[in-house]
């Protein structure tokens, strides 16, 4: 017994040293990926069900490392742990609103929903930066004006948690020029409901977890219901998120949700592609 038990210990270490070793190495060209072009925005569109309209569409990172194709689920937590994640953030944030320029240029009104990392928030310097970077896109774009009326941040609500004041302020500032905020993953975090009403909040993005559970488990049918009333109390917008059956979908337009995302209409695509369904 005892010697079994040394080698399931070393076989622990060494799978514990082997992914120490992956995300030392994801890191390491993780930082190259920005300037080599391995980075690329895919958009996914966000409907409205009633008339199938395009409303919105989620800018997702995709990074196509040596012709591998490496998860944001895989790299955006190693790009928070190295910090690395505020560049990465930054050319984000710039390839949407290219996005969003060319959009508004074909006369179309479709905001790009763009994910925000807890960690670009972190200190007070970061949330300088955060600010700053909206004037300076605008000079390196060479663009008149900042496009904010085309332009959702997406936020966890972990991120609600930490420093309330000064990321309050901050998502003011910015909503007050015409950004909309989106609370991500609804219902997962630490729920704290008494911040959606101190929060500059637009919209709420229920969990897909929950739309997945609706058949299996009636409870979530009772829980994505007082999301959705108490969004309506709140005149907050609702976003379904990860709808992919007609069964799912029958369920949200009872709810009269507004806008929905998910396999069952369109997955994410290239830019490319995303513009051809226009
Ligand atoms: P998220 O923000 O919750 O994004 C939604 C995820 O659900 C995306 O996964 C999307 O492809 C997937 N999805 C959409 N519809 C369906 C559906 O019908 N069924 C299923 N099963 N999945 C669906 P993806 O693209 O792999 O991204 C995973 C996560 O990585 C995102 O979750 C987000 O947290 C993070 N992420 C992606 N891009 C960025 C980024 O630019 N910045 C940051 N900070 N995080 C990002
Ligand atoms: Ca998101
Ligand atoms: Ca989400
Ligand atoms: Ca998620």
């Amino acid at each position: 017994a005892k010697a079994s038990g040394r080698n399931c210990h070393q076989f622990f270490n060494q799978k514990i040293q082997l992914e120490a070793e992956r995300i030392a190495q994801l890191h390491f060209h993780l930082k190259k990926a920005i300037s080599q072009n391995e980075l690329e925005l895919f958009y996914q569109p966000i409907v409205n069900p009633l008339t199938g309209d395009i409303v919105k569409a989620e800018a997702l990172l995709r990074w196509c490392h040596k012709g591998q194709y490496i998860s944001p689920a895989e790299f955006i937590p190693i790009a928070e742990q190295s910090g690395l994640i505020v560049e990465v953030g930054e050319w984000v944030k710039t390839q949407a609103v290219i996005t969003a320029m060319d959009l508004k240029k074909r006369g179309l009104h479709i905001p790009i929903a763009v994910n925000v990392s807890t960690l670009e928030f972190w200190s007070l310097e970061l949330q300088t930066r955060f600010l700053q970077f909206f004037d300076n896109v605008v000079e390196k774009l060479n663009i008149d004006a900042f496009p904010y009326e085309m332009i959702t941040l997406e936020i966890t609500e972990s991120l609600m948690m930490k420093q309330q004041k000064e990321v309050c302020e901050l998502l003011s500032l910015l909503r007050q020029r015409g950004i909309k905020i989106s609370i991500d993953d609804f219902g997962t975090g630490y729920s704290s409901l008494s911040y959606l009403v101190s929060f500059p909040v637009d919209q709420i993005k229920i969990d897909k977890s929950f739309i997945h559970q609706l058949e299996t488990d009636p409870r979530h049918k009772a829980l994505v219901e007082a999301i959705v009333s108490m969004s309506r109390a709140l005149d907050l917008t609702v976003i379904a998120e990860g709808v992919e059956t007609q069964r799912q979908l029958d369920f949200v337009n009872q709810q009269q949700i507004q806008a929905v995302q998910g396999y069952f209409y369109y997955k994410p695509m290239s830019k490319q592609d995303f513009f051809k369904l226009m």
